[in-house]
């Protein structure tokens, strides 16, 4: 029984890499100093795997930035409009082309756009989208995937395992840039580059080598399923002597299994962490010449591995396979975990010993081998900490979990329908036609930031705080007052981020000092850890609500986050449904959004921008979630007076599939991002005759540009012919918190003279 690692995280202990990669961009370092960090960093990893007892560790793992650019950089699938990187200025090198396919490059008069990016399956990372065009030719173009085992194979002593995105996965995570063609057609191009680097990777010694294919366990067309067979059989005919495993993860092979388990490979690698439910079928499924990788350890979230569960699962396929063609191993790289728990000094001894991160999962899959050849104290010692989970008095409140229980159809709807409160609402607050209002965060300027930063440090009192964070808000309200926008917003100076700023008022949540996760590039985010029932001590936001409300006389919206928002931002607790915790933030949410209604704020706006990222892999699981999640947006939004208005707010989301669900979740008003589709977005909305209340984006606030009157009002025209006037409202795409002053207060005093413009034209 060999173990497994399919990927560590290579952004280092302290964020090393974050930091190297910024100052190299910036000027501050250079290629051999950046050079130097990275290799630290990989020899680093790959002692501690080997330390760890891991069999096979994982090289080109590694990667400045994305591992789906390396894989692209090294087939040459690079767009043309990079090549004057390297022929226009003689110093650049490979790695600056890398860069500049990533981030985009403005220098010595080129002016060139970054590849798109998105997420990479239902994680929080981001990966660079290959751009593919009709008839593309490849050639192996970078080396780093060679370089790099050779590197490792230096390290260690045993041989590395080079790991590479599949070639069929790596045309699916990819975009066509042209009409007349479907990139799984490039596969017979992009085969033979394969086929040389894997051969060059068994001349250098290579014995094993991890072909990721994740999309194995997604819907799949008949073609796709034949290019499976057309890759696998390709690259067995060519690489004899290679031991190929495929990896798959974050779903179960499902309708894929037979296909799977009949491609000429030599290992397949199978996440029971998600799908625990497909070890049986696939044991039956695969043939004598395949071995099985079992994702027991959970490569996704931070909870200690249950290892009699992990027991049952290796008992289980060494029984049918024998204990030699089976691999123990994390469900999927471990990119996804912080790096290591020891570095958390602060966090409650008792959470703690409930926590695994990257460093202590590779414990857990030598522990389970040790166990199986006979420590059973280990056994023991992991048993006694799931149970202090289980019981614990810092995890299970009665009172929450029964009122969960007792949630009734009352408590998901509003009292009376959308028209009736529309009608109250429009008499309550007498609106204009188009009422202009903004998405909730103002400038979160560098003396904002500071402000927090020496509260944290200490330097700065809690009162001294609060005075400077109440002199912001009147400042915005001000400022607000002088554009003439007709709803305000308290500016959300007091919030360093949107969930972070809950979960710390929450209880059932701890956050970690130093729990970062590679978001994109040099980008991390550090989630916080939902581990127990959520509830709600006291007001969250009433205070600044209130106090920006009692220096206007217009209406401020008070803001708050959606609980799916919360939960797809977090790492959540394993020991429930998922919609379970989500039910408990929502009434958690629910009480915030009464409160604010008590103290006198009239309009309330519940950010949900994660509800469409939270969608599941396999299209048969939506229905499923979609219930639940909308159910628990209106669990949150259902608490008040009909003529209390509901607003919610959506980015980056394309609506039309789930169009019904969005309508569902009756706001009375919809904020949503369309001013980069030029209102394309919002034909959604009217084809489904969207009911209520709309607020499309007019500009794009990523950008620092101004907008001019007359685009906005053409984009406003746009969506008048698609919707009834006196359903739109009018607002920037989000919030504006990485803006500067100046562009804001211009743009926003554009979009009021664009509204009054449109009032004119009704
Ligand atoms: N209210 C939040 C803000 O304005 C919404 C942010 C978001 O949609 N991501 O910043
Ligand atoms: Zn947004």
């Amino acid at each position: 029984m060999q173990k497994n690692n399919l990927g560590y995280p290579r952004i280092g202990a302290r964020r090393e890499l974050k930091k190297a990669c910024e100052q190299y961009w910036s000027g501050g370092i250079d290629r051999n100093e950046l050079l130097s960090v990275a290799e630290g960093l990989r020899r680093q990893n790959w002692k501690v795997q080997q330390e760890a007892g891991i069999d096979l560790v994982p090289c080109n793992d590694f990667s400045f930035y994305d591992q789906v650019l390396d894989m692209s950089l090294t087939l040459g699938a690079i767009p043309k409009r990079y090549t004057p990187v390297l022929t226009q200025n003689k110093d650049n090198t490979e790695l600056d082309l890398y860069f500049a396919m990533a981030r985009g490059y403005q220098k010595g008069g080129l002016d060139i756009t970054a590849m798109e990016m998105t997420k990479w399956f239902d994680t929080n990372y981001h990966y660079i989208v290959p751009e593919f065009y009709k008839d593309q030719e490849f050639k192996w173009f970078s080396s780093k995937i060679t370089e790099e085992f050779t590197e490792a194979k230096k390290v260690l002593d045993k041989t590395p395992k080079p790991v590479l995105v599949g070639p069929v996965s790596y045309l699916l995570l990819g975009k066509e840039k042209e009409e007349g063609f479907h990139r799984i057609d490039l596969l017979k191009n992009l085969l033979p580059v394969y086929l040389e680097v894997l051969n060059k990777l068994k001349d250098l010694g290579a014995e094993w080598v991890q072909l990721d294919e994740p999309f194995l366990s997604l819907d799949l067309t008949e073609n796709e399923k034949k290019a499976y067979k057309e890759a696998y059989t390709t690259i067995a005919k060519a690489c004899k002597d290679l031991n190929i495993m495929v990896a798959t993860y974050f779903e179960a092979l499902g309708d894929n299994t037979d296909l799977a388990a009949s491609l000429p490979v030599k290992a397949l690698h199978i996440d029971l962490v998600r799908a625990p439910q497909q070890l049986d079928t696939v044991l039956k499924a695969i043939p004598e010449s395949l071995s099985l990788s079992l994702g027991v350890v959970d490569g996704r979230n931070i909870w200690k591995n249950d290892y009699r569960k992990s027991l049952e699962f290796i008992g289980k396929a060494t029984t049918a396979l024998g204990n030699e063609r089976v691999f123990i191993a994390p469900s999927s790289s471990l990119l996804h975990t912080p790096y290591d728990l020891e570095a958390e000094t602060e966090l409650a001894p008792e959470i703690k010993n409930w926590l695994a991160f990257a460093r202590q999962k590779l414990g857990e899959i030598s522990d389970l081998y040790d166990i199986l050849n006979g420590n059973k104290a280990l056994l023991e010692e992991n048993t006694k900490a799931l149970e202090s989970r289980r019981m614990s008095s810092l995890i299970h409140k009665q009172e929450v979990k029964d009122r969960v229980a007792a949630i009734s159809g009352k408590d998901t709807s509003r009292l009376s329908g959308f028209e009736t409160r529309q009608k109250l609402q429009q008499t309550r607050f007498g609106l204009p036609l188009y009422p202009t209002t903004t998405i909730g965060s103002f400038p979160q300027t560098t003396d904002i930031r500071k402000l927090r930063a020496a509260l944290k440090k200490g330097t700065l009192s809690h009162t001294e705080y609060e005075a400077k964070i109440e002199a912001a808000t009147i400042e915005a309200i001000d400022i607000q007052e002088r554009i003439g926008l007709d709803v305000l917003v308290h500016g959300e100076f007091e919030r360093n981020d949107m969930v972070e700023y809950f979960g710390e008022l929450l209880e059932g949540f701890v956050f970690t000092k130093n729990g970062w996760v590679q978001s994109y590039g040099s980008r991390c985010v550090k989630p916080p850890i939902i581990f127990g029932d959520a509830s709600r001590p006291e007001d969250m936001t009433v205070r600044w609500s209130r106090f920006a409300q009692e220096h206007t006389d217009k209406i401020v919206k008070g803001m708050l986050t959606g609980p799916v928002t919360i939960l797809q931002w977090s790492f959540v607790r394993d020991d429930q449904p998922r919609s379970e915790t989500t039910f408990q933030i929502a009434l958690a949410i629910r009480d915030e959004v009464v409160a604010l209604e008590k103290a006198g704020i009239s309009m309330i706006q519940i950010d949900e921008p994660a509800i469409r990222e939270g969608l599941p892999l396999r299209k048969r699981d939506w229905p499923v979630y979609l219930d639940w999640a909308i159910k628990a947006f209106r669990i949150s939004a259902s608490g008040v007076k009909d003529e209390t208005q509901i607003h919610t707010h959506m980015c980056y989301s394309e609506f039309n599939d789930i169009i019904e669900h969005i309508a569902a979740m009756d706001a009375d008003v919809i904020t949503i991002e369309t001013s980069r589709s030029q209102m394309e977005l919002l034909e959604a909305f009217s084809d489904f005759k969207y009911p209520n209340e709309i607020g499309p984006g007019v500009y794009d606030i990523h950008s620092p540009r101004v907008p001019t009157v007359e685009e906005m009002v053409a984009l406003l025209e746009k969506a008048s012919a698609l919707l009834p006037a006196q359903n739109i409202w009018v607002n920037p795409d989000c919030g504006l918190k990485t803006r500067k002053w100046e562009e804001t207060e211009a743009a926003l005093t554009n979009m009021v003279k664009a509204a009054a413009k449109i009032r004119e034209s009704v």
